[in-house]
């Protein structure tokens, strides 16, 4: 499909794409650049691609596809670095969190004579690095692609190609759209997260062995989504300003809504949001983006075992 794949970030996503792209030999040369010395001689070591280098604008020599897999706050920057190096006719994608703003930072420094395809996995975890990494990231869930006005369907035919043989489906969006979407599904949520768990960590009447022993209640799964990396989630919260703060309004006129329901005891509110919210997991479970194994999947201890670990 591609003769040679430049990724210029190897931590998570790019480590996933590198694994998958090796394990159904999609392209025969994947070239890899990093930031760090140290992360790259970890790609390597982990032999992760075929050729290595600090220097982005190496990597994206003769490459007929190049993936921007690191923070969006670096994207200008590598963008302008790499732009008079790309080939002819190459394809310039990405995996960040927002669009809107990846399209302003990366087209304008561009040459016309690349094909420029944004896109967005809708996949990840809490960890992050070269070693995080899996084939299988990708396998059963979607990526968002935001072609920008005038892009070329043989090149987005080539891409979509590339994602559903990661096992990825393919959606293509507005980049405008696209933030609204994930700001509601994803990124409100880790905010939301982050704000729990700072919360319990300021708490004086409520200890903090407390809050970790009994954390099963609730606030375990809020932790998972918090651990998430913080310089990422610091570029998503500075680059999707606009659809953030949109929806954290409605976010905060609900919570009122519900804040009055409970001062008020109006069980009958309370009954008639929970039973609707139960039915939207119902729907996720449906849709094959989560199961229904008891508490989320996770190891439930044993009586026996329970003890043990007490
Ligand atoms: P990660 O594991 O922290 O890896 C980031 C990588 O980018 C590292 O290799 C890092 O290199 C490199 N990097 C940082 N600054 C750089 C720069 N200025 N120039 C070149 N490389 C640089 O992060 P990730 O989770 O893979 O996230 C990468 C992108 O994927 C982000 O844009 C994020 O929005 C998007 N994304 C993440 C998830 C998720 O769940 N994590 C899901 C979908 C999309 P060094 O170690 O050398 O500094």
């Amino acid at each position: 499909m591609f003769e040679k794949i430049a990724l210029i970030g190897i931590g998570l996503i790019g480590s996933s794409i590198a694994r998958a792209i090796r394990e159904q030999k999609l392209a025969p040369h994947v070239a890899i650049s990093t930031r760090s010395q140290v992360t790259l001689d970890k790609a390597e070591e982990l032999g992760l691609g075929d050729s290595y280098s600090v220097d982005p604008t190496v990597v994206v020599q003769d490459a007929d596809l190049v993936i921007i897999c690191a923070p969006v706050g670096a994207y200008e920057a590598i963008g302008k670095a790499i732009a008079s190096h790309l080939k002819p006719g190459a394809i310039v994608s990405d995996v960040g969190s927002v669009k809107e703003h990846v399209v302003k930072a990366l087209q304008p420094h561009l040459p016309d004579n690349v094909h420029f395809i944004p896109g967005h996995p809708i996949s990840g975890t809490e960890n992050s690095g070269p070693e995080a990494g899996f084939a299988s990231l990708f396998e059963g869930k979607w990526c968002i692609l935001t072609p920008v006005e005038g892009t070329d369907q043989t090149a987005l035919d080539k891409l979509t190609a590339l994602w559903r043989a990661f096992g990825s489906d393919v959606e293509i969006m507005d980049a405008k759209h696209h933030d609204m979407v994930l700001a509601i599904t994803s990124h409100v949520p880790h905010l939301i997260a982050y704000n729990i768990v700072g919360t319990a960590d300021h708490l004086e009447s409520v200890t903090k062995s407390e809050v970790i022993k009994f954390s099963a209640g609730g606030f375990r799964d809020f932790t998972r989504i918090a651990a998430s990396d913080p310089v990422m989630w610091r570029d998503v919260f500075l680059t999707n300003k606009e659809a953030v703060m949109e929806m954290l309004g409605r976010f905060s006129e609900d919570l009122s809504m519900l804040q009055r329901a409970v001062r008020f005891g109006d069980g009958e509110m309370l009954e008639e949001l929970f039973t609707r919210t139960r039915n939207i997991r119902r729907s996720i479970i449906d849709a094959g983006q989560e199961t229904d194994a008891p508490d989320f999947g996770r190891h439930v201890s044993t009586p026996e075992e329970a003890e043990k670990e007490a």
